[in-house]
Order: structure tokens, then sequence, then C-alpha cells
């Protein structure tokens, strides 16, 4: 019996000592702040003129991972933005190579940068002309503030991987999460075949994949999950800019892991709840309803009484914070609960395959289940009509189409370097009728991207197939499934788990399945390279794992070329502020409206205050909460601008003036404790004629916090 327990015993080392020396990964975490302006500045996503920054909700982050096997490494970057921008990846790329200490280890190649999707963070990043419409343009600031947050946030996960140590761990786990997203359009998900809608229960998907990093004490230090949402909680009346509801999910995550007085953004434990195929997947639980009648919209075309404006998407809670608060605290949930049951090693190897392709024209040919393979291409890109009804998430976008001249000013310049589509490129698109023949536009610049990029990361059997679009539900699954396969096949992996990162690097739109494409809703619309794109995406994601398996570099076109001296804006800078004659910067206009609050109430103060523009505040704040600590007479910072609690309003005092107001708001919860508290400003004016920066604060009255 004794020697048998021997026996087990070692086998059970030997087997531990084998799990150890295969994953000899370097691993780090990194987080930035990627706040860009918050004012004046149109929000990425609903593509609605009116819809600009007048204040921060809550502060953009990029969180950085950093994976190294000793030969190879790779870096995955989340950010709260849009979507992925290849000059802003192309800057950040730039600024790693002038860092000493990052020099010549980062690439197009081996950075993934994904965007979580938020609607709520300024646009204007993007080069291509038709992601800047609603901008009034290019957004050098935003820009650069996007840039330099995945810059820094991969230079932080680099660095720190070397004091995580040489025997740092991956670890992967799976969830079910079933109500924290909704189709979107499920009557264009029913143009799938029966047979493989049967093959899943839902018509979006419902689990969450998830990797848990620790260093090699053992110590969590990160954790990275993707989970199948938009990131249209908040609606297109939002103003504050804003993490969404994986913003929340991230912020609680981070709070949870690091110590109880570490400050947003500040931490070193980072979470990152990454973008999939969320195509035609929406967080508004509660379906769609009309906004007159309150009756549910008609379901083929979502619309109320023939009109798609009156149609959108509500829930679960009763306003859009509280909706936003709900789907993230899910996700948060779920991955917490998952990371801390994680328990499978994901080890090395650590490989990875980039390749740029020009979507506009691929011929290849498509393995056909019910007959002959046949030869297909993809197209020039195109929307059609359907894209201008927008979704049941943000209504009526882009209603300035259908005139030429409208009250945009950017519009007003090129709509009438419109094409008309060819023959061909309406045979191409069909059954989409063209509306924006916009692939063909290269004047004054692109106005859609042609040459996408596409990346594959792996560690070990954990596979990445990084698109830059999105993807819905039915073709990621089909995406993921043919890429197990051929991984499986090529044995390059026996159980490989296949993840889609979405949104990344570039934006190309969507990408439908070729039967949703037929329905030409929103995303089919917007599935700009024609109904074989999914199809020739996968083409190229399988080329990709083919160079893998044999050790063989991967053709790729030379990346698109960048020049930014071209670029459009009519936004223009914000010139100088000015104040009432007698009065400060800083002023308290309004104070606390009482001096005792109670758990629940909500304080509010406003400043004399100037364009948040001036000074975007990063690592830094517009705003703090302070406790008076009352054996030190010391003020304490409770909260700051990045917390879910506080809000910054900014308004101009007159449509044109250059006086203004900052309202700060905060929110008590049961978790504050009793005391004295005050709330300050922090922010910088621009003086006439000189253009000179000062920096300015104020203060509140205190008012104290009861129970
Ligand atoms: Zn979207």
């Amino acid at each position: 019996m004794k020697q048998i327990a021997w026996i087990i015993t070692i086998f059970l080392l030997s087997s531990l000592i084998g799990t150890t020396a295969s994953s000899t990964l370097q691993v780090g975490t990194g987080i930035a702040d990627a706040t860009g302006e918050v004012a004046q500045v149109n929000f990425m996503g609903y593509a609605m003129m009116n819809q600009v920054g007048a204040g921060l909700h809550q502060r953009l982050r990029a969180r950085a991972y950093y994976i190294d096997d000793g030969t190879k490494h790779i870096a995955f970057v989340s950010v709260d933005f849009g979507m992925g921008s290849h000059v802003v990846k192309a800057r950040a790329l730039e600024l790693l190579q002038q860092d000493n200490i990052t020099k010549n280890i980062f690439t197009f190649d081996n950075v993934c940068v994904s965007g979580t999707h938020t609607h709520s963070g300024p646009a204007g990043f993007m080069n291509h002309l038709l992601f800047q419409v609603t901008s009034l343009g290019f957004q050098k600031a935003t820009y650069e503030a996007y840039s330099t947050a995945i810059y820094n946030a991969v230079k932080k996960s680099y660095v720190n991987s070397k004091a995580n140590g040489k025997n740092a761990v991956i670890k992967r786990n799976a969830g079910m999460l079933s109500n924290a997203n909704i189709n979107r359009s499920p009557t264009a998900y029913l143009y799938n075949p029966l047979e493989e809608r049967e093959r899943y229960g839902n018509n979006t998907d419902h689990e969450m994949v998830l990797l848990r990093f620790e260093n090699e004490k053992g110590e969590g230090i990160g954790m990275l999950n993707w989970f199948s949402v938009h990131g249209t909680s908040m609606n297109n009346t939002n103003q504050l800019v804003s993490g969404d509801n994986k913003g929340y999910a991230s912020y609680l995550f981070e709070k949870s892991k690091n110590a109880k007085d570490v400050l947003p953004g500040q931490g070193s434990f980072v979470a990152a709840f990454a973008s999939t195929n969320l195509g035609d997947v929406s967080p508004n639980t509660n379906g769609t309803y009309c906004m007159d009648t309150g009756l549910p919209c008609e379901p083929v075309h979502s619309t109320c009484n023939g009109k798609n404006e009156m149609c959108v998407g509500r829930g679960p809670g009763t306003d859009m914070f509280e909706s936003a608060k709900i789907i993230g605290e899910r996700q948060y949930v779920k991955a917490n609960e998952i990371y801390e049951s994680a328990n499978k090693i994901v080890s090395g190897p650590v490989d990875f395959r980039h390749t740029f392709i020009d979507m506009s024209n691929l011929t290849f040919t498509r393995n056909n289940s019910t007959g002959p393979d046949d030869v297909v291409h993809t197209c020039p890109g195109a929307m059609g009509y359907a894209f201008a009804a927008g979704t049941t998430d943000g209504p009526g976008m882009f209603n300035f189409v259908q005139s030429t001249t409208t009250s945009n000013p950017f519009w007003n310049a090129v709509s009438d370097l419109i094409s008309k589509p060819t023959k061909a490129q309406i045979n191409c698109h069909h059954p989409k009728p063209i509306l924006l023949n916009v692939g063909e536009l290269t004047k004054p610049y692109e106005w859609v991207s042609s040459v996408v990029p596409l990346q594959l990361f792996r560690i070990g059997d954990f596979f990445m197939i990084n698109v830059p679009t999105e993807f819905t539900t039915m073709a990621g699954r089909r995406m993921r499934e043919r890429l197990a396969n051929e991984i499986m096949s090529l044995g390059l992996s026996k159980t490989p788990t296949v993840v889609i990162g979405g949104l990344s690097n570039m934006y190309g739109d969507y990408t439908t399945t070729f039967e949703e494409y037929q329905a030409q809703r929103y995303e089919g619309a917007s599935t700009i390279f024609g109904p074989n794109e999914l199809e020739g995406f996968i083409h190229e994601a399988l080329r990709l794992v083919n160079d893998m398996a044999t050790n063989s570099k991967s053709k790729t076109l030379p990346s698109p070329e960048i020049d930014l001296k071209k670029m459009i804006n009519l936004l223009g800078d914000w010139k100088y502020d000015t104040v009432e004659i007698g009065k400060k910067f800083g002023d308290v206009t309004k104070q606390p409206s009482k001096t005792e609050y109670k758990k629940g109430e909500t304080v509010s103060v406003s400043f004399r205050s100037a364009n948040p523009r001036n000074n975007l505040k990063t690592d830094e704040t517009y705003l703090t909460v302070e406790i008076l600590d009352e054996k030190s007479n010391n003020w304490i910072v409770v909260a700051t601008d990045g917390d879910w609690s506080t809000k910054f309003h900014w308004q101009r005092n007159g449509k044109l003036s250059h006086s203004s107001t900052a309202t700060i708001t905060w929110d008590i919860s049961a978790e504050d404790v009793a005391g004295t508290y005050r709330i300050k400003h922090f922010n910088t004016h621009k003086k006439i004629f000189s253009g000179t920066k000062l920096d300015f604060e104020g203060t509140s009255n205190v008012f104290t916090v009861v129970g």
C-alpha cells in the first residue's frame, strides 16, 4: 500500500512539474488613461451630429496584456473607445518605437488594439472620411490621447512582466451569462439555415470566455474576457463621456481586486471586458418599443407607424445610467465567478500572424456543402439604404444622407464627391440597394478602408482571431468553428479555444452571414464588402492558421498609407475663456443645497469654469470628493472623475459665450462613511490673445453625510 501511495505521489508531483515546465510564460498587465476631449467633440458610434461631449461620467482606459514565451511575444490592448483605428495604432507603435525601453519590441503584427465599442467616447480618431462626417473631421487631441494611452498601457504591461517573474501563469475559464444581451436583428438571424440555428440554443452568444493572469507567486494581476454585447446602454442623448456597460464592469472588477483606498485607474490589477462578435447584439434587454405609443415596434423593419425614428431598445433599467449599471454589473458578477474558479492552465507557445488584405477585391473558392465549390469575390465598399435607418440602439442616424444640403458643413463640402455605382458594383452588392458608393472614393482621402488587417494570436491552445469589423452572432460562430476545425486538423492543438477579438486594429463596419445579408437590415446594409465578406474573412483567417501550422510567413499587402496632413477639421480649436468682470475662475456659483445629506442623496455644486479641452487632465481629475480626516485634519480624496458615483457636466453660459459653468454631482452610496465632506473642481483656462493656459481650482462649502 505504501509503495502504491509513493508511486501516486511521484506521479502527481511529476505531472505538476510537467505543467510548470511547459508554462514558462512572462506576463504583465498595464492600464492607462485614454480620456480624450470631453467637450464639444461628437461621440463615436451613433453618428448623431448633436451628440457632442458636455462632460465626463467615467474616464476611459486602455488596458494591456503582455504575454511572452521567451521566444515570441504579443500584446493585447482593450480600449474604451468606439473601435480600433489604424492611425491610432500606428501612432502608438511610433511612440513605443521612440522609447528606449520598448524600442524594436512591438509591431503591427504582435500588437492588437481592440475597441470596447462604447458609443460614449469622443470621435474623430479615424482616418477614413465616412467616420469623420459627424465629428466635423479629424480630432488631433483625441487621437493623441488614445494613442498615448495605448503606448503607456503596453509599456507598463511590458515593464511589469519583468517584475512578475519568468514563471507567470495564465488560466482559462468560461461561463454562461444569459440575461445581459439580446439580438437586435432577430428577423435577419432567422435567415440562417434551420439546422444551423438548432445547434445553438439562442440567437446571441451567452458564453463569456476569460483569461486569468497570475505572477509567479500565484497572485492575481489581471483578467481579460470576451462577451458579446454592444456598448449602447447609454443612448444617443447621452453627452457625458463613459465606458458604458463594459467600462463599468471593468471599474467594478478593478475596485474589487485592488486595495480599498486605490482610486480608479491607479491600481495594479487590470480587468478588461473586451468586445467580440457583437454585431447584432444589444444590451437593451427589454426589447424595442415605440416612444410615442409605448407599444412594441413592428419587428421586420423596426418601425412605428412606418417610421424608424420612434423605435428604440429599452432596459433593463429605468434610465440609461441604470441600464448601463445593470448590464455592467451582470458581466462583472459572471466574470468574477469564473475568474475565481479558473484552473485550466494556458501554456505556450506564443505565436502570431498578421496580414493586410484588400477586402474590396478578394477572389477565392468557397466551400459549398450543398453543391460544387464556387469562385466568389468581395466588392468595393458600399453602404446600403438600411444603413441610414440606424439600429434600434440608435435609430435615424445619418439622416443627412437624404439630401445634399444639410446643417452639417462637413457633409455639404464632401457630398457631391459621391460617385454613382457602376452596374458591376450594383450586381456585386445584390440584393443590397446602394445608398453610399464609398469604396471607390479617394478624394480628398479614402472614405472607407479597402485594405484591412486580420490577425491571429496564439497562446498554446488559446487562439484569438482579431477582426476589424463587427461580426454578428452567427458570423462569429462560423469563424470560430471553421478555425477550430482547421487548428485541430493541422495538429496545432487538440482542444483549441478560439475567441474573436472584435473591432480590432482598424474599422471596416459590419460582417453578417451570407444569409443575414439577404435580409438587409442595418448590419447587412453595413456589411460594406458585399455578401461574401464573411467567407472572405474566414478564407483569409484559415490562411493565417495554415501559415502558423507550417511555420511560414504570412503574405501581406503593405500597411495602408497614412497622411494626417490631408485630414480635414472644421470644429476648430477652442481659443479662449472668459469670466464675468470681478469674478474668478473656480468661484462656486451654486453651493451644496444643504449642510447635511443622507446616503442615497445627490450633492450638486457649480463652479465658474473653462473649456475642458484646454487640459485633458490625463491621469488626473476634473473633480475630487474629499472627506475630512478628524485625526490629522487632512482632506482625503474618496472619489474622482473616474468614479461612477460622480459626474462632471460642462456648459457654456450662452450659445457663443466663452464663459462656462462646471456642475459636479456626487451620488452618496450606502458604502460611503458618515463625515464631513467637500467637493473640489480642477481645470485650466486659456487667456484671450496670448492663449496662455492657467490652472485653477475651486472648493465647495463643507457638508456632512449622516447615517
Ligand atoms: Zn456597432
